[in-house]
């Protein structure tokens, strides 16, 4: 007979969550609320996105230092490359490096315009991995870049896409952390895939715990992932049912989790978008629990 959920999770677990920077008064409340209700779990780290074209630049930076101020816990500036020279970006990494922030996520980035093709700023990092090279010059960041197990879509296949996560790592990336994705076969087919093309570095699944169905389906669209038919009829019917949309929500990335753990896989990192409750609850069941520490603290 199958075990009972989650009762095989035996605490070895380590998470990390990540957040985008406020807009308004309102909203950076809500993610300092959000902030204090993970912070006991113990994260890894937390990292704090980088809006496209560096148009949160200044909020992205002002949301990691107070988290590196006011918080014991590691903060992650996501970085990209989009529209600025070198010189530039190696400037904004040197304000991270003397705030204290040692943990950079490296990233190319989206094209300013919605639908135009990528171009590299005169001047600029050509791509992640060329960022990667560049901020090992500057100062010994750890430094997580992304991985897609449904391919990138400005790659032509899947063995582009992971001869890239290689030069991403081989210049010098410690972890990747994975676009989301909704059957955990899509990320352990990829974690093999990329274990088999010498990949050694920790490959971390993003988990995109589902807040608005209609949002998730856009974002799906844009960046190439597959939304199940299963999961449409699941949400179908929970528009106007914030309540129940959120318990199916964390059922279902609990039990995307519950699949990733029996494969083997001990590293989780939440988008949260700001909101704690969902990657609250999914942690809880995995046994992640307030002041326990993660597996790496405990080690
Ligand atoms: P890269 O790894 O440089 O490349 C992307 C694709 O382009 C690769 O698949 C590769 O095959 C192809 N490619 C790259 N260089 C070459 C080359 N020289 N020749 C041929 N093909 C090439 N975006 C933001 O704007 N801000 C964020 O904070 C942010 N955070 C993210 C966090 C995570 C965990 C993930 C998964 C994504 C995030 N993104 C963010 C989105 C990301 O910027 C986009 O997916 C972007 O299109 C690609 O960035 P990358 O770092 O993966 O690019």
């Amino acid at each position: 007979a199958a075990p009972p959920l989650f009762a095989d999770v035996a605490g070895d677990i380590d998470v990390s969550f990540e957040f985008f920077p406020p807009k308004t008064e309102k909203m950076e409340e809500t993610l300092w609320e959000s902030i204090q209700t993970l912070s006991p779990l113990n994260p890894r780290f937390v990292s704090v996105t980088y809006g496209a074209g560096g148009t949160t630049r200044e909020r992205t930076h002002n949301t990691v230092a107070r988290i590196a101020r006011e918080t014991p816990i590691a903060a992650a500036a996501h970085l990209t490359c989009v529209e600025a020279t070198r010189a530039e970006i190696d400037a904004v990494a040197e304000e991270y490096w003397a705030a204290g922030v040692r943990h950079i996520v490296a990233l190319r980035g989206d094209p300013p315009r919605a639908g135009e093709k990528y171009c590299t700023h005169p001047g600029g990092y050509e791509n992640a991995a060329d960022l990667v090279a560049g901020l090992r010059k500057l100062h010994p960041f750890e430094i997580s870049v992304a991985a897609y197990p449904e391919c990138h879509p400005d790659s032509p296949d899947a063995a582009h896409d992971l001869d890239n996560l290689k030069r991403k790592i081989d210049n010098g990336a410690n972890r990747a952390i994975t676009q989301f994705f909704f059957e955990a076969d899509t990320f352990l087919r990829f974690r093999d895939a990329a274990a088999a093309a010498g990949i050694d570095a920790e490959i971390v699944p993003g988990i995109m715990p589902v807040m608005s169905f209609a949002a998730v389906q856009k974002m799906s669209a844009m960046c190439g992932t597959d939304v199940p038919a299963w999961m449409a009829r699941l949400f179908e019917g929970l528009d106007d049912r914030p309540a129940a949309r959120q318990l199916v929500a964390a059922t279902l990335a609990a039990e995307l989790c519950r699949k990733l753990y029996a494969g083997g896989v001990r590293q989780f990192h939440f988008y949260t978008l700001n909101r704690a409750e969902l990657s609250y609850a999914i942690c809880h069941l995995l046994g992640v629990r307030p002041g326990v520490g993660t597996a790496s603290a405990a080690a």
